[in-house]
């Protein structure tokens, strides 16, 4: 074999940072706080912030290999945190809030954090929590204020003394960085720890064309967390191709969104479809339009069609559909063209970009398989367990003894899929949310993305429930837009030509839909309220 003879440089989190304070300066950052003015800056001094902030942690005894956890929204405090502490070799543990409190208190043991930094808002929570967390020595508001808190230190006087300059130590790529837990539905949530390389990786192929397409000339909002999968790599890859950045803290209300998108002239933002749909239902109320915006990324449960339809229909823009899971760094696939589609026309190809998860992206492998683990085809028909390999796709879960991962690289994701000849990807449902009629399957999403259609919905969640007859049948749970904004009747009316008979939900229920930790319909809790309801029909 003959060895390469390139350079062998570490693929440094820290380096994006350093990459975008030298070739574009001055291109913003913007960020709201909590209880404190909308704040704006730029790639270089926000570098510079990054540097004074590592000096603080190491004053407070953070090396390398040392977890560092955050309870905190999108803002530039915290991501500030994503730069210094990988970029000094320690891991970012970016708690989840909207875990349930044992779940919280749960991570941050297991995650071995002796610092916490935490934004304002969580201060009731962490002073109820707190005797719950011997490992945590000190406590960091990300504030400009004195801290309310006697025990808590503030975060711009500890990074106010520090100088801007700090050595960042040559680390291996594949040393941990990020530190995610997942939302636990089943047991306990499991961490999973980012390298330096996947995510560098990672921010490279989130900006490619046939991905997020970011160039210099985007504004670009992530509104999914930075808590959840380092809000799916926006807070790389936005710096990596000299995009202004802004961040919208807690605020993901459509009125509060829209200041932000028309003000600052965002271009490309990204979030859960729930936000989505308090976006539209706002522009709806207003009659304002989404200024400069153009793409919208959304992800982590089901694209409505009904959603990707309206804003490309009423207000021309882009929804570019993603799958991917905390194992995956988030990515795995992204819908977008190809010239195979185009070639059917503008309404087929649109149909289909809208009716599936996404295509194969360069970096991540996929693979669909029978019960007996046997290769699919890619006829777009059959469908089996979902597979994926590559170099962001989770080894092994934190602590654990145990790969993840079979010994060839192939991780299980849970998810059921198709995959077409064209190499897009389409999610039938998860494993556990499957529903077994009859000994015939129904999917769920299938079903959500028909009901979610219809007039007057803003939330249609199915979930199967035990049935003497059919061992399970499936339930429709509508949260409307407003109280009465939409019947039963209406609702079945609709379903009629769009799906199968047998499909048909056995009941209608009026009712808010829960969420989980990640924004998605809770549907462990909507079987468990609803599990009694069918055993008396027959
Ligand atoms: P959680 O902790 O809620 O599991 P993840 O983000 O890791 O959080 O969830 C990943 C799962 O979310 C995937 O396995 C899949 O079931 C679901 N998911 C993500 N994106 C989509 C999508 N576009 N369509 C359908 N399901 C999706």
């Amino acid at each position: 074999m003959t060895q390469g003879q390139m350079q062998t440089a570490s693929l440094r989190i820290i380096d994006i940072l350093r990459f975008a304070a030298s070739a574009h300066p001055k291109r913003e950052v913007v960020s709201r706080l909590v209880d404190e003015p909308l704040w704006r800056s730029n790639y270089r001094d926000v570098y510079a912030r990054v540097g004074s902030c590592a000096n603080a942690l190491r004053r407070l005894g953070v090396g390398p290999g040392d977890r560092v956890a955050s309870l905190a929204w999108n803002t530039h405090r915290h991501f500030e945190l994503f730069y210094a502490v990988p970029g000094l070799g320690a891991v970012l543990h970016t708690a989840n809030p909207r875990l349930s409190e044992d779940q919280i208190v749960y991570t941050l043991n297991h995650g071995g954090s002796h610092i916490l930094f935490f934004d304002k808002t969580f201060l009731p929570l962490i002073e109820r929590l707190k005797p719950r967390l011997p490992n945590i020595r000190t406590y960091v508001i990300l504030s400009a204020q004195s801290s309310p808190a006697p025990y808590a230190l503030s975060y711009e006087a500890l990074i106010r003394q520090e100088p801007s300059n700090f050595d960042w130590p040559l680390i291996d790529e594949n040393f941990g960085a990020f530190l995610c837990y997942t939302s636990g539905t089943t047991g306990d949530p499991k961490g999973v720890v980012y390298s330096h390389r996947a995510v560098v990786l990672h921010a490279f192929a989130a900006g490619l064309s046939g991905a997020f397409g970011l160039s210099a000339f985007d504004v670009v909002m992530p509104c999914s967390s930075l808590y959840h999968a380092t809000a799916w790599g926006l807070p790389f890859a936005a710096p990596v191709n000299g995009c202004k950045l802004v961040l919208p803290c807690d605020k993901m209300d459509g009125e509060s969104l829209q200041a932000l998108i028309t003000e600052e002239e965002v271009t490309f933002t990204g979030g859960v479809p729930t936000i989505w749909t308090m976006y539209l239902a706002h522009l709806e109320a207003t009659g304002e339009a989404p200024g400069r915006l153009q793409r919208v990324v959304i992800g982590g449960s089901a694209v409505p069609r009904a959603m990707a339809s309206a804003f490309k229909t009423r207000y021309g823009v882009t929804v570019l559909q993603i799958w991917g899971m905390t194992e995956t760094c988030p990515l795995g696939v992204v819908a977008t063209p190809t010239p195979a589609l185009a070639e059917r026309g503008e309404d087929a190809m649109q149909e289909a970009i809208w009716t599936r998860q996404g295509r194969l992206q360069f970096g991540i492998e996929l693979r669909i398989e029978d019960e007996e683990g046997a290769d699919l085809p890619w006829d777009g028909e059959s469908s089996g367990a979902l597979l994926v390999r590559g170099p962001w796709t989770i080894q092994r879960y934190y602590l654990q003894e145990r790969d993840a991962a079979r010994p060839d690289g192939w991780f299980d994701t849970g998810d059921i899929a198709t995959i077409d000849p064209d190499g897009f990807m389409r999610i039938t449902d998860r494993k556990k949310d499957v529903i077994k009629s009859g000994g015939e399957w129904i999917s769920s999403i299938d079903l959500e993305n028909a009901a979610s259609a219809c007039k007057g919905v803003k939330i249609a969640a199915v979930v199967g429930v035990p049935h003497p007859k059919w061992e399970e049948r499936p339930i429709l749970i509508i949260e409307p837009l407003t109280p009465g904004a939409v019947s039963e009747a209406e609702i079945r009316a609709h379903l009629e030509p769009l799906i199968a008979r047998w499909w048909m939900p056995d009941r209608i229920i009026f009712d808010m839909a829960p969420l989980t930790a990640t924004g998605k319909i809770d549907k462990k809790a909507l079987r468990s309220r609803y599990a009694s309801l069918l055993v008396s029909d027959r």
